[in-house]
């Protein structure tokens, strides 16, 4: 049996697969995202949870923001910032004593829509989250286009394809830049201009 999670930034959810691939069990909690040590310890109990449910050892796997360093195999880049810098991938090898394997997220979730979602049986899929942030992951021929520095198809801090002028230089983003898609098209950004001018258009 498989368990996966799905570690987000306001709550984590897991399941449990069995071999058919379909969910036998299912539970969420609140993401404690301020405190890695909590996040540590609720992913525990629920893979505890899980090993109850079962009769056979359970693999784990777990989608989560951010990657892990090829060179540090630290956490980076992740907007649950307390996950930045920690060995989470020893930690919690060593608290649950056995293997886990961890991937960024939205490359989860390309991979997944890959495989047998919207993007089945396609040569490319590129998967796109629009969440507090902007993130993608990129699939070619089944497998998952890591890149040399595992961010391959993450696009949220690229600019605009093709500003116009009046979209230059964009707003500021955390990054440092000016007019990242991020600070376009994020959950975030869009929530910011609707509340911060009326919308204009033709309706
Ligand atoms: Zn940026």
């Amino acid at each position: 049996m498989r368990f996966g999670l799905d570690l987000g930034g306001t709550k984590m959810e897991a399941v449990l697969l069995n071999e058919a691939g379909e969910i036998v069990w299912r539970q969420r909690r609140p993401t404690p995202s301020e405190n890695y040590e909590a996040i540590i310890e609720t992913i525990a109990e629920l893979v505890g949870e899980a090993d109850r449910e079962s009769t056979q050892e359970i693999s784990i796997g777990i989608g989560m923001p951010g990657s892990l360093s090829p060179k540090t195999g630290l956490v980076r880049n992740s907007n649950t910032q307390c996950l930045n810098g920690r060995p989470i991938q020893q930690d919690l090898e060593s608290k649950l004593a056995r293997q886990v394997r961890l991937a960024n997220d939205a490359n989860c979730f390309a991979l997944s829509e890959a495989t047998d979602g919207a993007g089945a049986g396609a040569q490319s899929v590129f998967g796109v989250i629009i969440g507090t942030g902007c993130g993608g992951g990129l699939v070619f021929n089944g497998e998952l286009q890591n890149g040399a520095n595992s961010i391959g198809g993450e696009w949220g801090h690229n600019p605009l394809a093709a500003p116009r002028a009046e979209e230059l230089p964009g707003p500021p983003c955390y990054c440092g830049r000016h007019g990242c898609n991020e600070v376009w098209i994020s959950g975030s950004a869009q929530a910011l201009r609707a509340t911060m001018r009326p919308l204009r258009g033709k309706n």
